[in-house]
């Protein structure tokens, strides 16, 4: 395919895109709608498939399966006449104009557009790098999330205590869908057994249910919930976790993880302790990280400029501030004149401006500014197909906003499906 591309076309720039977050998604249908002779494009992607974190934390519950929750690459590549290099970008050297990849060979560029997301802080905290599973990237974290789940088919009566360390937005939606998933695991095991032998069995299983026990502790350095969102949403949710059984940990702040080096005992089935500083321990199986986004550390070492925590600085036009070669959009970028919290819906807006302004700078057109919305409706899942609207100071909870928060998921997911074929996989 590129080498018909090359054919066909005076090949003038190399718009490489590093990363196939949502903003990304957005540009490569864009370009397939509308694309720009003479450019040629690339992206460097470590998925093929990328998840869309909207419906991430229902998929964690069961609500959604895999390709229902994931955007497909490749086809969307392919819709683009986009090429794939299906790897890790690991640096940017700007004085060759390259990308360097983990395993397959520098890519150059003309134009770079980075959207990598970004990952839980873990660094910070002893052992929690080798020992928590963060929830980005999201397939290690599915990876572990799925073998929990099978474990839990396999031996369900073996006590489960998981940990999920982070009360913000994250946090609490997967405190919720994962605690809904168990129960929904624990409800089939009881259907199943119920169809099994009567009297004695029923005995037998009541005496086993007395052990069954999964229990989720949410722990959080901060006295209340999910900052950022207003007081009647933090505490409707937090009435809900204590509502469920979720055991609040509040102004904990988690110092250390280790993992409990002892011979498997069937009476003490828990790995992993987590150690507060306020002196509060507790063992537990798993242990899941959701704290605050951290941003690469190849980004600031390439020379970027980064804010203080490492996000690439960009201006309105989604433009690196110290080279104008390079654009940013979603987590991985810091709006300089817009600073907005971590959330897909911003790296979803971004699309479009940054689909824009990547054509603009190739036609050697002026840039067009772009300002997110200073307020966005938050719609949080509780895990029963339930939500919670949170925009400024309103909150509304119902069923209702479960299945308008599906129907909008859905009609996103939408645009990527179906594409014609059209492009090449390295
Ligand atoms: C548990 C959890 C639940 C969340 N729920 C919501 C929610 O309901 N609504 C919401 O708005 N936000 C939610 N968020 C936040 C949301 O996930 C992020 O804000 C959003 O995904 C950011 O999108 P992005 O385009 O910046 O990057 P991402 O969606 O993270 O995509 C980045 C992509 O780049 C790839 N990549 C990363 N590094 C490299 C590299 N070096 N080389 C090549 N490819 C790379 C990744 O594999 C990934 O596919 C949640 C976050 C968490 C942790």
């Amino acid at each position: 395919m590129l080498e018909h591309f090359e054919r066909t076309s005076v090949i003038v720039k190399h718009l490489v895109l590093i990363g196939g977050g949502h903003s990304h998604a957005i540009v490569l249908k864009m370009f397939g709608i509308k694309p720009l002779p003479g450019v040629r494009l690339t992206l460097i992607s470590d998925v093929l498939h990328a998840p869309y974190s909207g419906m991430l934390p229902a998929h964690v519950a069961g609500f959604y399966n895999y390709d229902e929750c994931h955007i497909d690459l490749r086809s969307l590549a392919e819709f683009a006449r986009c090429q794939i290099v299906v790897d890790r970008a690991i640096a940017i050297d700007f004085n060759k104009n390259l990308v360097i990849c983990q395993t397959r060979p520098p890519v150059n560029f003309d134009l770079l557009s980075v959207d990598i997301g970004s990952t839980p802080a873990t660094l910070s905290v002893p052992g929690a790098a080798e020992y928590a599973i963060a929830a980005k990237p999201v397939p290690e974290f599915l990876a572990s999330w799925n073998q929990l789940i099978s474990e839990r088919q396999n031996h369900p009566q073996k006590p489960l205590r998981i940990a999920i360390v982070g009360g913000g937005a994250g946090g609490v939606e997967l405190a919720l869908n994962m605690q809904s998933r168990l129960g929904k695991e624990e409800g089939r095991r009881k259907r199943e057994e119920g169809r099994g032998k009567k009297e004695e069995g029923r005995r037998k299983r009541e005496e086993k249910l007395e052990n069954l026990s999964s229990e989720i502790h949410l722990f959080h350095s901060g006295a209340e919930l999910m900052q950022g969102h207003n007081q009647r949403v933090r505490q409707r949710l937090q009435e809900i976790l204590i509502s469920r059984g979720i055991q609040l940990h509040l102004k904990e702040k988690v110092c250390a993880v280790k993992k409990i080096e002892r011979e498997t005992n069937p009476q003490f089935p828990t790995d992993h302790q987590i150690f507060c500083k306020s002196g509060l321990e507790l063992e537990c199986d798993r242990i899941f990280w959701v704290t605050q986004a951290s941003a690469a550390n190849w980004i600031r070492e390439s020379g970027l400029a980064a804010d203080s925590n490492g996000f690439i600085q960009v201006n309105d036009c989604l433009q690196s501030v110290s080279h104008p070669n390079v654009f940013a959009a979603g987590d991985i970028a810091a709006m300089v004149n817009h600073p907005r919290p971590k959330a897909g819906v911003f790296a979803v807006r971004q699309g479009k401006p940054l689909f824009e302004n990547l054509q603009h700078f190739l036609l050697e057109k002026p840039l067009k500014p772009f300002a997110p919305q200073e307020q966005y409706l938050g719609l949080i899942g509780t895990g029963n197909k339930r939500a919670i609207a949170s925009r400024g100071n309103f909150m509304w909870e119902s069923r209702l906003l479960w299945y308008w928060k599906d129907w909008i998921d859905r009609q996103f997911m939408q645009k990527f499906s179906n594409l014609p074929k059209t492009g090449d996989t390295q």
